[in-house]
């Protein structure tokens, strides 16, 4: 391809609207356009690349026995219904009507469109099991659209949906698509964990997510360093040290003036205690039940062990009214003895101690010496609080890292949820009705890219692993006004292409400057440099994007050692 025929409107300056280094790559690289709020133009390049990643994980999908299919995006309300989703998805599902009136929605995923297919055609367990899976557009509406293509409301999703007969095929589909899965983004050259995951409103039984791994990413997870235990921030169980012997001797309680002490930090001070013999009692609205929490001073609530725990589908922090309400407080002094809610769940560590600080559900007073057993009506103790680098593996009890992830993938055992709504049912072997198990498998193609540029870049631009680059390598034609470089090019480049090495071929009529610029910027991991100067000495440089390494070689040996180049840096990327 040639730069001077082709579509790459690179930009000089940083565009103020991107926050984070990949949308700003993206953007100033020319591979994407905004049109509006989370909704982006593919260009030539930014397509190129996505179609690169769709290849593999096609490629990975159907050796896996997945089967490419595609699916409408906009979808009718009425299945929605019949999921029971249609009342609780919440806003991220864009809703319309038709002209006649009828409910639709753009689809944020397919469960409902792909179990209404298979309930129609799958009657015998003679057809089962068989996974489908699609490549195609997604629309959520987000609360905060960010960060590009990170976390667009308009994206590309790759997603699969398996039915199987019964428990031990559906385990066997899940394991071949994590699998699947790992072989994807191996191959992609992407640095990344399989972790164990929350499985969300989406249900199910169990889940793993794939975290491309880059300072940068959302989400956190934890990893052991002595066994393979690693998970989402949001799911990792805790294991609790049990201490030795009997608690604390715990005298009365007593209520102290702790005035205008509100956050943990302040009243352990004001009170010269740490921070771990406060107890934080934390306020929440779940489905609009009133309930509270409590967990040690120096520790953080895990909100979804809680929803898990509550079963609920809505759970959110007391506003300033609720709190002043239930505690009859201002924020910062509600407490567990007295409290006006309807119960109240404590995190597991509370149990092994006793003389602890809270709340007294008063202005300005904190009590002493509270005995959670004896001055408190409790639901029980539950594992609630977040893990954190200083407690034990819960597996192995070796150490535990805490390092940020992007989430590119994540699949989930849904089991019987979505075929019993919808009554996808089939006959067994005994002519038994029975509903079929079910899996579902999403990548984030679009967030792939930009996680990878996220992991792969430098202060110059994009380093490109080379399963993913747009192209294989840039020719660079310094100065195509002098005749020799430009003959030379044209022949380097059709020798290129002759051997199948995808190649784009810089022949504008630019500056070296810019080109050399441009070149790091768009991030292709090889560059084949033809100058005047080396034209003369019989000679075209080779540079390696990610290591800048230069390597000359003779005009006549240029294939065989473009070749070795090339191999070298795949190695690189472990592919
Ligand atoms: P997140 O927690 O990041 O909002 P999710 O858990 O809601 O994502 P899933 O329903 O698991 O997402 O969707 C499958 C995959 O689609 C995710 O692993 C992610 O890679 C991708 N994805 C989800 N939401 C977005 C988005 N708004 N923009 C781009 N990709 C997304
Ligand atoms: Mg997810």
């Amino acid at each position: 391809m040639l730069w001077s025929k082709y579509y790459i409107p690179t930009l000089k300056e940083d565009p103020a609207e991107a926050e984070i280094i990949s949308h700003k790559l993206l953007l100033r690289a020319g591979m994407i356009r905004k049109l509006t709020s989370g909704i982006y133009i593919y260009l030539p390049l930014g397509w190129k690349a996505l179609q690169k990643i769709s290849d593999i994980i096609r490629q990975e999908m159907d050796r896996f026995g997945a089967i490419e299919i595609s699916m409408p995006a906009v979808q009718p309300g009425d299945l929605w219904k019949e999921s029971g989703r249609w009342e609780v998805y919440g806003k991220e599902l864009l809703r319309f009507k038709d002209r006649h009136g009828r409910d639709y929605c753009f689809g944020p995923t397919h469960e409902e469109v792909i179990t209404d297919l298979v309930r129609g055609e799958i009657k015998s367990y003679r057809q089962l099991p068989v996974n489908l899976y699609q490549i195609q557009t997604k629309f959520r509406d987000e609360i905060r659209p960010r960060f590009g293509l990170m976390r667009g409301r308009e994206f590309i999703m790759k997603d699969a949906y398996s039915f199987d007969r019964d428990d031990q095929g559906a385990n066997k589909s899940y394991e071949d698509m994590y699998a699947a899965y790992m072989s994807i983004f191996k191959r992609l050259g992407l640095k990344f964990r399989a972790v164990e995951a929350d499985s969300g409103p989406i249900g199910g039984s169990f889940s793993h997510e794939f975290m491309v791994l880059a300072d940068t990413g959302e989400d956190t997870i934890a990893v052991c360093t002595k066994c393979d235990f690693a998970a989402n921030l949001e799911k990792a169980e805790v294991k609790y040290a049990e201490k030795e012997g009997s608690p604390a001797e715990c005298p009365a309680l007593e209520k102290v003036s702790t005035p205008g002490k509100h956050s943990v930090e302040e009243v352990a001070d004001f009170l010269g205690v740490p921070k771990e013999k406060i107890v934080k009692t934390l306020l929440y609205e779940a489905d609009g039940r009133p309930v509270a929490v409590l967990v040690r001073g120096d520790r953080e609530l895990n909100e979804v062990k809680l929803k898990n725990l509550l079963g609920a589908l809505d759970l959110r922090l007391a506003s300033f009214d609720q709190v002043q309400k239930w505690s009859n407080a201002p924020v910062g002094f509600a407490g567990p003895v007295g409290l006006n809610v309807e119960a109240i769940y404590a995190d597991q560590e509370l149990m092994f101690d006793t003389d602890y600080v809270v709340g007294a559900n008063e202005a300005d007073a904190h009590y002493l010496h509270f005995h959670l057993q004896r001055d408190a009506q409790i639901e029980g103790f539950f594992d609630l609080r977040q893990i954190t680098e200083s407690d034990p593996c819960p597996r192995c009890g070796g150490p535990i890292e805490l390092t940020k992830g992007i989430e590119v993938g994540h699949i989930f055992k849904l089991g019987t949820k979505y075929s019993e709504a919808l009554k996808a049912t089939f006959l067994d072997e005994n002519g038994k009705e029975k509903p079929m198990i079910m899996g579902c498998y999403g990548i984030g193609v679009s967030r792939v890219l930009a996680a990878c540029i996220e992991q792969n870049h430098d202060e110059n631009g994009i380093i490109f692993p080379p399963p993913i680059a747009p192209y294989d390598a840039l020719l660079l034609a310094l100065n195509p006004k002098d005749s020799t470089v430009k003959e030379k090019a044209n022949e380097i480049y059709e020798a290129l292409s002759a051997q199948g090495i995808d190649c784009l071929f810089d022949d504008r009529d630019e500056r070296p400057g810019v080109k050399f610029k441009d070149a790091d910027l768009i991030g292709l991991p090889l560059q084949i440099i033809v100058g005047a100067k080396g034209v003369k000495k019989g000679v075209v440089e080779i540079k390696i994007r990610h290591s800048g390494e230069r390597i000359e070689v003779g005009l006549d040996e240029i294939i065989p050692r473009f070749k070795e180049v090339q191999k070298k840096v795949w190695a690189h990327y472990g592919v």
